[in-house]
């Protein structure tokens, strides 16, 4: 039996709620309240710790369960590069999680979750390796034998019980604050009685990460030091499509419910071959990549628009204005998708998450743009890289006015510059680039991770690039909201 995403979900909610008494919250909006360092609800801590209100809803509660959406595309926590590259990393995702405010700590938290994977999921024992905090010298702090002794305790063997230093099993908030080690699940999607505790945490595609528990037990100081906590607290988080993927048999995300539809949906309004998974030959590689990002790109769109982060000018807004783009660009041109593809995507969207998050059914007719003028800015710019390459001598840089002008006539962000060039092969003389950008936002600009403020745009306009009549007009309206 290959159980739908939606009864997964449903079952790791009623299994918190109805086994172990804990309450079930809807998931809060992927724009974060009152931590002005994060761009996007990335997890569930930033609400857990930061936007807490004591007489919300939530502090009412010492057992709380809910799924929550996440947006990691930018700032701290971004994924972006990998998306459409791998088969598990999204801009956005749903995130499982199961909270303890000061009520149960590991021996509980550890154990409910090998009930659930085990019993109520069904996963066999021998696909899965936990992770433990190995200790830091340097800080003072011992390996959690704690926890791995709970692991040992529940049946887990020897072999399959890990430990990993700071950057894998502590979690840190921020410079600050609460903070401690966590234990990780991950799962062998290859098994055949091999041992694959070698490959956790190594990027392989064959062991992934699902599962982050997460004990909150110390506060770190200004100083830097480490306070016990008065009250210990549990915070967890699976993904989701992680986890789909693993009950419905697949090896890729992009293969389960949540994202078939989509990808039929894509196949229908588009010239490009059906989806065909990961495949080794490049052109059809290219291809599938472009609907794995398209699928990827639509659902935050359509997540973060009707949570009410338009595309824009800095910030979040930037980032999705970002993803908006990229995604336009891929439909036009390796899917060959006339333009409204994206838009027509919307309701198969709606309905794969509507359910789970009903503010999508209910401001899905937000989600109404218009492709077909920054498709003409597309197809320019591309028509000037063209002409531009074929001016240049062989292994020189693409010449940084040009990309300049781009940027600043036609409104490319340099992140598709880039990709476009590194189709090309050939990379952007950035130095030079910052340059003529000058001042410290512009330093920023060469990197490709870097989002231009709205700071750095005002100079761009006050700049001597003639800003050309269309530029607005690439722009999407948004309903009410547009910003252009
Ligand atoms: P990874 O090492 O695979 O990048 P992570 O350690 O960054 O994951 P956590 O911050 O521990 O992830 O988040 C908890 C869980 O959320 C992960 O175990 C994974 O199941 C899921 N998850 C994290 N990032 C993504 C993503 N970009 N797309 C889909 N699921 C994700
Ligand atoms: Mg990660
Ligand atoms: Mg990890
Ligand atoms: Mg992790």
């Amino acid at each position: 039996w290959r159980p739908p995403a939606a009864i997964v979900r449903a079952a790791f909610l009623r299994f918190f709620e109805e086994r172990h008494g804990h309450r079930r919250l809807p998931s809060a909006p992927v724009r974060p309240r009152g931590d002005p360092r994060l761009l996007f609800v990335n997890a569930f801590k930033p609400i857990f710790l930061g936007t807490v209100h004591p007489r919300s809803e939530l502090a009412q509660h010492r057992r709380v369960v809910n799924s929550q959406k996440c947006v990691r595309a930018g700032g701290k926590h971004n994924d972006l590069e990998d998306v459409g590259r791998d088969t598990y990393h999204h801009t956005f995702f749903e995130m499982l999680g199961n909270w303890s405010f000061g009520d149960y700590f590991k021996e509980e938290a550890c154990s409910m979750a090998w009930e659930l994977l085990t019993e109520v999921y069904e996963i066999p024992r021998d696909r899965l390796y936990v992770t433990y905090f190995g200790g830091d010298p340097s800080l003072g702090l011992s390996a959690d034998e704690e926890c791995r002794d709970v692991w040992l305790r529940l049946g887990v063997p020897a072999s399959h019980v890990l430990p990993f230093p700071l950057k894998d099993n502590f979690w840190e908030m921020g410079d600050t604050g609460p903070c401690g080690p966590c234990t990780e699940i991950h799962y062998d999607h290859v098994g055949g009685g091999r041992n694959a505790a070698a490959l956790v945490n190594q990027g392989s595609p064959d062991v992934v990460e699902i599962w982050n528990l997460v004990f909150m037990q110390y506060s770190r100081e200004v100083e830097g030091n480490l306070l016990p906590l008065p009250q210990h607290h549990v915070d967890t988080g699976m993904g989701l499509e992680r986890l789909v993927t693993i009950l419905q048999n697949k090896r890729s995300n992009y293969d389960t419910d949540l994202f078939t539809p989509i990808l039929d949906a894509i196949h229908k309004g588009c010239r490009a071959p059906r989806y065909q998974g990961l495949v080794g030959d490049a052109d059809v590689g290219r291809v599938n990549m472009a609907y794995r990002v398209v699928a990827d790109h639509v659902r935050t769109l359509c997540v973060c628009i009707t949570d009410g982060i338009y595309p824009g000018f800095s910030g979040a807004e930037l980032v999705l204005r970002r993803i908006l783009r990229r995604a336009v660009r891929f439909c036009s041109e390796v899917l060959q998708a006339p333009p409204g593809l994206l838009a027509s995507l919307v309701p198969t969207v709606v309905e794969v998450l509507g359910d789970a998050y009903p503010e999508l059914t209910r401001n899905a007719n937000q989600v109404s743009n218009n492709e077909t003028a920054f498709l003409s800015s597309l197809e320019r710019g591309r028509h000037i890289i063209e002409r531009t390459v074929q001016q240049m001598e062989p292994s020189t840089n693409f010449p940084a006015e040009v990309a300049w002008s781009l940027y600043g006539s036609l409104g490319f962000p340099l992140d598709l510059i880039d990709l476009m060039l590194e189709e090309k092969g050939i990379s952007l003389d950035s130095a030079a680039f910052n340059e003529l950008a000058g001042g410290a936002q512009a330093g920023q600009a060469g990197n490709t991770n870097t989002h231009l403020d709205v700071h750095s745009l005002a100079q761009l306009r006050s700049s001597n690039v003639p800003a050309t009549d269309d530029s607005p007009k690439y722009a999407y309206t948004l309903g009410q909201h547009g910003h252009y």
